[in-house]
Order: structure tokens, then C-alpha cells, then sequence
């Protein structure tokens, strides 16, 4: 039968998968995949979860990437969310039903600490903060059923212990979630510990190219896999494989550019140290960053990045001249790219943990050379100073 154009374009086979190897997986994008007859459908309907019959249970590059994180994080399964945020809530809802409690560091990720406030609280969630550096203050009760953690805290690189955590909340039959945001697999592996989800943003060290918004939840338990995967297919949350396809070719520079932006920031931590106006520097690697004995411990690496407490008397008007006096360092949040980054954060906006007053001021160091960097913070110094 001779077919009009527009039918034999629509309806034009496509050969066999290649079977020849590249470095990348290829991208492929489907929402509709084709059972071949219909003894292939009945046999779907018998056992739905053999086979992908739609784009929602991911496609080859997406599940590519989640045995690439499930192998970054020490699990055995990942699943990809559109955001890392994604990631935290549905942690969150697979874990979690009304009355249950859950614990909290009081310096948890802002955005973590706005769905917990927003979403958790007034759905009858109970939510108890803890301080990480003294675990003496996680309050336990038979119904805590999940303790959030961190490693380090967001804006102020405090670690805890993590073993020390893990298993106190397995000994009063609590589960672990983990935010491994900052260590990416490098500075330790989420499941280095005895926890029960490692949630990570990718869109930070993983991609790498400040493009890509995606995070992942990697688990060890099967058990947990299938809730996350059927949370995730009933919420409806996919991640385009385009972005999956970033993120496979991100990893393959991962441990060099994270180790390089490391080098980079603690070279800097020592020269930021000697300024005048800074009365604090915080990394994880500095002997007075609390915690810092347990980063020794159980960390490779530190991510490159800091924050400083500006003296008290240092006002707003000197860290904005100190910031628009900055050429390379950009002003933005989502670190992990090859740009450095400040942010300034006003001294009510950061829950510290001590009460040294002060502004602070993040940076994200990116992949330019380090002696750049350097003159840049420099010329910042004299630009505030001059005025
Ligand atoms: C960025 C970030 C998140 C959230 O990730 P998104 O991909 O931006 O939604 C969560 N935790 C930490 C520590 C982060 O830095």
C-alpha cells in the first residue's frame, strides 16, 4: 500500500538500538513507549513494574544517571527529581504521615526550613529543632519517625557527628536523611554512614555548569526505592532527559573540579583571615570551625566553599562597596559552577549556633585561577576601604 508523506514520516521504523559505545549514553526522550502486540500489553498489566510503559517511569538516559548517583553515594538505588527541593519533600512524604515527628538542625538549608515551617507543620507534622554540634539536644519520643541532617550546615560549614546521629536515631527506631549537597559523593559518599536516604542537589557540584536544575534521592533499602519511585510517579515529578544528559557528562569531571575549587578556598580562607574587617572565617577544614575534628574524620575533601563574619562595626554600605568592588566573583546562589560567587546574608537571616554578631558573607570559589581570585578579593578590600 503506497502511504501519503506525512503517514510514512509519522510511521518510519527506527532500526535496532546501536550497539556501538560512546563516552555519552545518547539522549532519549519519550513520554509514549510501544508495547509491540497485545500479548506485550497483558503481560505489562500482569507485572507493571518489568518494563517502562510510559515517560513517567524515566527513559534510558535518566535511569542511566541514577545508577551513575546510587554509585556516587555508596546506595544501591537513586531516583531523580526535577530540583533538589523536590528531592527534600519527597523524603518528606514518603517518611513522614501526621502525628509523626520529625528532627530538624535549627541551621537547617533555608528552603528546607520554609517547606518543614509551610508544608510539614500544618499538616500535622511535629517538628522538634536540634543544634548539630550537641546532639545531646535531639529529643527523641516514640513517635520520631525521621532526623534530618546535614553535613556541613549550609551557610556556616558546622559538622556534626554523623555516626554519633545515625545511630542514636536508629536506636529509637528513627530513619536518616541525609543532605549531601556539599560533599557530592567526594568529600565523603552519602552511605559512608549508616543512613537511610542521601538527598543531593545536583544542580550544585554534580551538573556543574550552573544550567541544570535536578536533585536525587539514593537509598540502600528496596523498600524505600519503591515508595520514593511510586511517590515520584504519583506526584508526577520527571526530570527531561536533555538535563539527565548534562548531568552524566558533569560527573565525568566531578572529583577534579571539586578538588581544584577546594585547593582554591583554602587558599583563600588564609588570606581572608588576614583582613582587618573579618572577624571570622568558616570551613570545615579550619582547627576553629566546629565539628572540625569530625570533618578530619570523615571527610576526603571540602567543597569549595566559605563564609566570613564581619566585625560588628563593619555596616551594610562597606560590604556593598566590598561586593561591587568584586570583578570575577559573581553576586548569585547556586554555586558549583565554574564562576565564583558571593551572597551577602544580613545578620537576622543565618541561624548561627554561636551569637557572634556580625554580617556574613558567602563564597562559592569557581575554577579560575587561584592568584585571580585572590587579586580580585584584594582589589574589593581596597575599593570598600578607599571610600
Ligand atoms: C541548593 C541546595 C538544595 C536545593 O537544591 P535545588 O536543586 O536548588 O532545589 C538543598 N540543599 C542544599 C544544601 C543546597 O545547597
Amino acid at each position: 500500500m503506497s502511504r501519503q508523506l506525512s503517514t510514512s514520516l509519522i510511521h518510519a521504523r527506527q532500526a535496532a538500538a546501536p550497539t556501538y559505545e560512546a563516552s555519552q549514553p545518547g539522549v532519549f526522550r519519550a513520554s509514549t513507549l510501544y508495547f509491540a502486540d497485545s500479548a506485550e500489553w497483558r503481560a505489562w498489566k500482569a507485572a507493571p513494574h518489568a518494563r517502562p510503559a510510559y515517560g513517567t517511569s524515566g527513559t534510558p538516559t535518566t535511569m542511566a544517571l541514577e545508577q551513575r548517583i546510587a554509585g556516587v553515594e555508596g546506595a544501591s538505588h537513586a531516583v531523580l527529581c526535577p530540583s533538589g527541593m523536590s528531592a527534600i519533600a519527597l523524603v518528606y512524604q514518603v517518611a513522614l504521615l501526621p502525628g509523626d515527628e520529625l528532627l530538624v538542625p535549627v541551621n537547617v538549608y533555608p528552603s528546607n526550613r520554609q517547606f518543614v515551617l509551610h508544608e510539614l507543620m500544618r499538616r500535622g507534622v511535629l517538628v522538634r529543632t536540634y543544634d548539630p554540634t550537641d546532639l545531646a539536644t535531639l529529643e527523641f519520643s516514640e513517635h520520631t519517625r525521621l532526623v534530618w541532617a546535614e553535613i556541613p550546615a549550609a551557610l556556616t560549614f558546622e559538622m556534626p557527628d554523623l555516626p554519633a546521629l545515625c545511630a542514636r536515631a536508629h536506636a529509637h527506631g528513627a530513619l536518616v536523611a541525609l543532605d549531601t549537597t556539599w560533599s557530592a559523593g567526594v568529600a565523603c559518599a552519602g552511605f559512608d554512614f549508616d543512613i537511610d536516604f542521601a538527598v543531593q542537589s545536583l544542580s550544585k557540584f554534580a551538573a556543574g555548569t550552573s544550567e541544570v536544575i535536578m536533585g536525587a534521592v539514593a537509598t540502600k533499602d528496596a523498600v524505600l526505592d519503591e515508595a520514593l519511585r511510586i511517590g515520584r510517579r504519583r506526584h508526577g515529578l520527571n526530570v527531561s532527559p536533555m538535563d539527565a544528559a548534562t548531568v552524566i557528562a558533569g560527573l565525568q569531571t566531578l572529583p577534579l573540579r571539586y578538588r581544584t575549587q577546594d585547593a582554591s578556598a583554602r587558599h583563600l580562607c588564609a588570606f581572608l583571615a588576614g583582613q582587618p574587617e573579618i572577624a571570622q572565617v568558616l570551613h570545615p577544614a579550619l582547627e576553629s570551625c566546629p565539628g572540625h575534628e569530625y570533618w578530619r574524620r570523615d571527610c576526603r575533601a571540602a567543597a569549595g566553599l566559605l563564609s566570613v563574619v564581619l566585625r560588628p562595626d563593619i555596616h551594610a554600605a562597606w560590604c556593598d562597596r566590598f561586593i561591587d568592588g568584586l570583578q570575577l566573583f559573581r553576586i548569585g546562589f547556586g554555586w558549583g559552577g565554574s564562576t565564583s560567587l558571593v551572597m551577602p546574608y544580613d545578620v537576622d537571616e543565618v541561624a548561627r549556633l554561636d551569637d557572634t554578631p556580625g554580617q556574613l558573607l558567602r563564597l562559592a570559589i569557581g575554577l579560575e585561577e587561584v592568584g585571580d581570585l585572590q587579586a580580585d578579593l584584594a582589589g574589593a578590600f581596597a575599593a570598600a576601604r578607599g571610600a
